[in-house]
């Protein structure tokens, strides 16, 4: 854990072990945080908070910036210790510690638009508006990208002059301390970012519960995002919620089938499958269905999967146990039922030994039911549904046809296609002949059950931010 700046140990003086999801090893093992130290980290948070406050946002942008590119300069270690204890190939681990600095570095860009407005009103009136921070902010990461998210959080609150208590995923807790004390490193003031460890029902929700908490950022599963929702209305708490996704990839006979194909691969397939907008369902027309099932299916079979930090390595293992025993039971499940063809894949590797990897081959599933369990949850895992559609408004009645709505999207060169999906595609970002791709200038979020407020781009100030109007009569 990190209070005001210092690591120190739960109040408790228990600890938990973090894992290597690709060996089984013992990486480290961390404070085993409680409502106790919350309510320090908390404090800290709320002390630091009018001193930060009172700092121009130029000042934070420095520190920012600074913290960033000590951030680069450690880029290979931060790796190492990502891939260590989340799993994901070395090459996956490197750009994302890029993205964390890239991150801080835009909003450090942003830093000199952060002002309110003047407005004329009628009779002789003036009105003033002033952004205001909102004090302390609650962010709550997710295991899969850990330091991409952390960026996402930290960046739009403490330049816009909040303080944060950060609750890292209690799989993933490593890469986030690690980057906290790279910003203390920076020169943030002690108690401006805080880290507790711990359970996510015992830590999590005394955090989102906490009264001088102001606001909550949470990234993760549906379910879990509206239990934090339910928690934050008690004390009428702003909430960012960034949650599932069933992402639906659809393919017109136009599209450059081989793009497509490398699209869907990609999409799928990165980080073993354990992104919010992996493509988790493709809709493909009949008429280019076997031309594109043939690509992918000869691409997948050229993925290597093994330990993240050797050589070579496309893809890694599940992060934990419990993401294995799913993915596996529900590709049993499929075969039992006769519920698809699995092309490709379909089982744990050879020499894989229970507990010392959680690997599973990269797989492919054709001619799967519209009502299977593959098309109707969100599937974090490297096993891809594709099933056949007859047009265009078939694939966009099924891309539809979730609860989710975070991305989505449509490979066509042709423009009336390309409208229309735009227009009818209800998900919060929709990609044209790509898919995956975010970047911190472009807002990113869900709608449904994807979850609420936007991250990254300038609408993220806005959400760590209150506007203070003045009226004025002269
Ligand atoms: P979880 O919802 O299980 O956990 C996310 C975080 O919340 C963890 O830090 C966890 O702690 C904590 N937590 C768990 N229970 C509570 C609670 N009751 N109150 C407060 N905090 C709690 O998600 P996963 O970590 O399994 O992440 C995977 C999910 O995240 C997927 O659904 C994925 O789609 C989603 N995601 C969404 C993104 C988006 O931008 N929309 C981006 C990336 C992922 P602990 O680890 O201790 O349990």
């Amino acid at each position: 854990m990190q209070i005001n700046g210092k690591a120190v140990e739960a109040c408790g003086g228990e600890f938990f072990d973090v894992k290597n999801p690709a060996t089984g090893e013992l990486i480290d093992r961390v404070p085993m945080g409680s409502e106790n130290d919350v309510d320090m980290a908390v404090g800290a948070a709320a002390a630091a908070s009018g001193g930060w406050a009172a700092t121009s946002p130029q000042q934070r942008g420095v520190i920012l910036y600074r913290a960033a590119g000590i951030v680069r300069q450690k880029k290979d270690e931060l790796a190492v210790l990502l891939t260590r204890e989340q799993g994901k190939p070395l090459f996956e681990a490197k750009n994302e510690i890029e993205g964390f600095a890239n991150v801080l570095e835009y909003y450090c860009g942003l830093a000199g638009s952060l002002r309110g407005d003047f407005v004329t009103v009628p009779q002789n009136g003036y009105a003033f508006t002033a952004k205001k921070p909102l004090g302390v902010c609650a962010a709550i990461i997710p295991w899969n990208m850990p330091a991409l998210i952390m960026a996402w959080k930290i960046g739009p609150a403490l330049i816009s002059g909040n303080t944060v208590v950060l609750k890292p995923a209690s799989n993933t807790p490593l890469t986030n301390l690690a980057l906290a004390s790279v910003l203390n490193e920076a020169g943030l003031p002690a108690g401006v970012l805080n880290v507790v460890t711990g359970p996510g029902n015992s830590v999590g929700e005394a955090l989102v519960r906490s009264r001088e908490v102001k606001k909550i950022s949470f990234t993760g599963e549906s379910g879990t995002g509206k239990r934090v929702a339910e928690l934050a209305a008690g004390g009428m708490k702003r909430v960012t919620l960034e949650l599932g996704g069933s992402d639906p990839m659809l393919v017109c006979d136009d599209a450059e089938i081989e793009s497509a194909a490398i699209g869907a691969l990609r999409g799928r397939f990165y980080n073993c499958g354990q992104t919010c907008t992996a493509v988790k369902r493709v809709y493909v027309f009949e008429s280019v269905a076997e031309e594109f099932i043939k690509k992918l299916e000869a691409g997948i079979r050229n993925l290597r999967v093994g330990n993240g930090l050797d050589g070579n390595i496309s893809v890694g293992p599940l992060n934990n146990l419990s993401q294995w025993e799913y993915v596996k039971g529900l590709v049993t499940e499929i075969k039992e039922k006769d519920e698809g063809k699995v092309l490709t894949g379909g089982k744990v590797p050879e020499g894989c030994e229970y507990e010392k990897g959680y690997f599973f081959e990269p797989s492919l599933v054709v001619d799967v039911p519209r009502d299977s369990r593959l098309l109707n949850e969100e599937v974090f895992g490297p096993v891809l549904p594709v099933v056949t559609v007859k047009d265009l408004d078939e694939a966009i009645e099924e891309a539809n046809n979730t609860r989710y709505g975070l991305g989505a999207s449509l490979w066509t060169k042709n423009l009336d296609r390309i409208r229309t999906g735009c227009e009818k595609l209800n998900a919060g970002v929709v990609w044209i002949n790509q898919h995956l791709k975010v970047a911190p200038e472009v807002p990113f979020g869900g709608v449904k059950e994807s979850g609420m407020g936007r991250e990254n781009g300038p609408d993220a100030l806005l959400e760590y931010m209150d506007t203070k109007t003045i009226m004025l009569k002269v």
